[in-house]
């Protein structure tokens, strides 16, 4: 091990979870440093993964496709259903990993390693489920028909806020779906790769699948280019920022290659006169706090009656003054570090814009803990009063900012909600079932996920997960996600002895 790794509790017990899911972590050294954000401790120091190392990680799973694309599909779904019991017995050792690198809270940190466990048994069941429909021929004598077949290798790219959970939506489909698996991590989240590659590993060898089907890279953004760029990746499964969007969409799509987009959100809340307060400030606090306001679904506009703005506003102000910051193993505290300084420093700049632009910051946005961790970020969760909703409220600020704005009109209200370019996540707290159905309908919120008295954040996995617009039009997780990882066959079948052309066509 490098000699800028301190002995500590959190280096030991990170070690100790690693050991536990089957990483060497005695073994681990080179030039890559995994730091955690809840102390800016160097926790471990990897090697890193070079270009060529990619460029080879993808031929092995293009190897590996041919032998797994053609075995039944319900078997590919034993190695996913050994996954997740692998995942059940590491739920506490995978939780640690995701704790010290994400910040995450204890209760969430064990909720992201639960929703690998239900995406594996979601498609565990999916693998007896790749249905396709027979549909009416026009012609007598001919069966017409859709197959689906596996699509090849698809390369997943992962954010650093939920660092698992994404890349176990994409991989448990997959694999089911015959596919082979290149995952290159957020360069912030390489414990908690290396955790649940080694427990996948695992399950391949203990089905007995071939071992090329999963494949991890160490890599930096560069390495994820190079994954973005070659032809033998079917599918780029990207998780992350717009700007990482931008980047990406136009290299896959230069070389016809198929893009599955999940980008960043700028989520609103609507709060109706005839809202349930009670549970509308739970809703909304849980939405804009949890994980430190850095979930992709964190709610960071808040458009309220102007009837009952002033109420509202004063009872989140009161719940925010509550909130325990600091080091997420102490369980008593619900709100954890930034991921880093520039974070931080991106939290900062949006208060100051903020304030340029009219807004009055009611409680908040204020660094704590630094003394005691000088290299880490905790900060008050902000929230500002803003009159319109200007620049700086219709950008992400990865970072708990809540924006309150105020309207007199449902229809204002819902064009506020829509007029952002993020199409992520949205709700509404209500009493009146005609506003609710308003906001559900077409001409209601734009979003890939529209709420009803819940806040924005903190989906199930069987629903389809994605958003519109700038958020990438990507559906991952539940209901026909799977669709995306699959190609798709029309297939006309002709049993009739004669030849009859379509649309009454005579020829010959
Ligand atoms: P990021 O865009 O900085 O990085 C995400 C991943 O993309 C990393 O693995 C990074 O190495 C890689 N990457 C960056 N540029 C690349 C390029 N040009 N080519 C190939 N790979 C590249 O995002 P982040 O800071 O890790 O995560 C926060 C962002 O992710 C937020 O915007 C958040 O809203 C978004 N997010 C979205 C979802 C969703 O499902 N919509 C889920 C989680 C996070």
């Amino acid at each position: 091990m490098s000699q800028t790794v301190q002995e500590t509790t959190l280096t030991a017990e990170v070690r100790r979870a690693l050991r536990a899911c089957g990483v060497d972590a005695d073994a681990l050294s080179g030039g890559l440093e995994a730091r955690s954000p809840l102390t800016g401790e160097v926790l471990v120091t990897l090697p890193a993964t070079s270009q060529e190392d990619v460029t080879a990680a993808v031929g092995r799973a293009a190897e590996a496709f041919p032998a797994w694309r053609d075995g039944p599909a319900p078997v590919r779904g034993n190695v996913v259903k050994r996954w997740g019991e692998l995942l059940t017995e590491h739920k506490a050792d995978l939780a640690v990993l995701v704790q010290a690198e994400a910040g995450k809270i204890t209760s969430e940190a064990l909720g992201e390693v639960q929703e690998m466990i239900d995406i594996c048994d979601f498609a565990v069941g999916q693998s007896r489920m790749l249905y396709g429909r027979t549909m009416p021929s026009e012609r007598p004598g001919h069966r017409l028909m859709e197959t689906w077949h596996p699509l090849g290798v698809v390369g997943v790219i992962s954010a650093f806020n939920f660092p698992v959970a994404v890349h176990s939506w994409n991989t448990a489909l997959a694999l089911v779906c015959g596919d082979t698996v290149v995952w290159k991590p957020s360069e912030t989240a390489l414990l908690c790769a290396l955790g649940t590659d080694a427990l996948l590993r695992r399950a391949v060898e203990d089905c007995g699948a071939p071992a090329g089907i999963h494949q991890l890279v160490l890599a930096d953004r560069g390495g994820g280019e190079r994954l973005v760029d070659d032809p033998r990746v079917a599918l780029v499964s990207a998780t992350g920022s717009v700007r990482m969007g931008r980047e990406v969409a136009p290299r896959v799509a230069a070389r016809f290659g198929r893009a599955l987009l999940e980008l960043g959100g700028n989520n609103a809340a609507i709060v109706a006169p005839s809202a349930d307060l009670d549970l509308a400030l739970r809703g909304i606090v849980f939405s804009a706090v949890g994980t430190a306001g850095q979930r992709c679904t964190t709610l960071r506009r808040l458009i309220v009656h102007e009837s009952v703005v002033d109420t509202l506003t004063e009872r989140l102000v009161q719940a925010y003054g509550t909130l325990s910051i600091g080091d997420p193993r102490e369980p008593s505290n619900l709100v954890g570090p930034l991921i880093d300084e520039r974070s931080f420093d991106a939290m900062q700049q949006a208060l100051r814009d903020a304030q340029e632009q009219g807004g009055t910051v009611l409680t908040g946005g204020n660094r704590v803990l630094a003394e005691e961790h000088p290299g880490a970020f905790y900060v008050e969760p902000a929230l500002v009063r803003m009159p319109a909703q200007t620049a700086v409220v219709q950008e992400e600020t990865f970072a708990p900012i809540l924006y309150v704005l105020t309207y007199a009109e449902l229809a204002e209200a819902i064009g506020l909600q829509n007029g952002v370019p993020q199409g992520l996540s949205s709700a509404i707290f209500t009493s009146d079932q005609l506003e609710a159905e308003r906001f559900l309908s077409s001409a209601g919120s734009d979003c890939g996920i529209a709420n009803v008295n819940i806040g924005t954040s903190g989906a199930e996995i069987g629903g389809a997960f994605g958003g519109e617009k700038e958020t990438g039009g990507g559906r991952e997780s539940g209901s026909d996600s799977w669709k995306a990882y699959m190609r798709q066959a029309t297939n006309t079948v002709n049993y009739s002895g004669e030849l009859p052309l379509a649309q009454g066509v005579t020829f010959l």
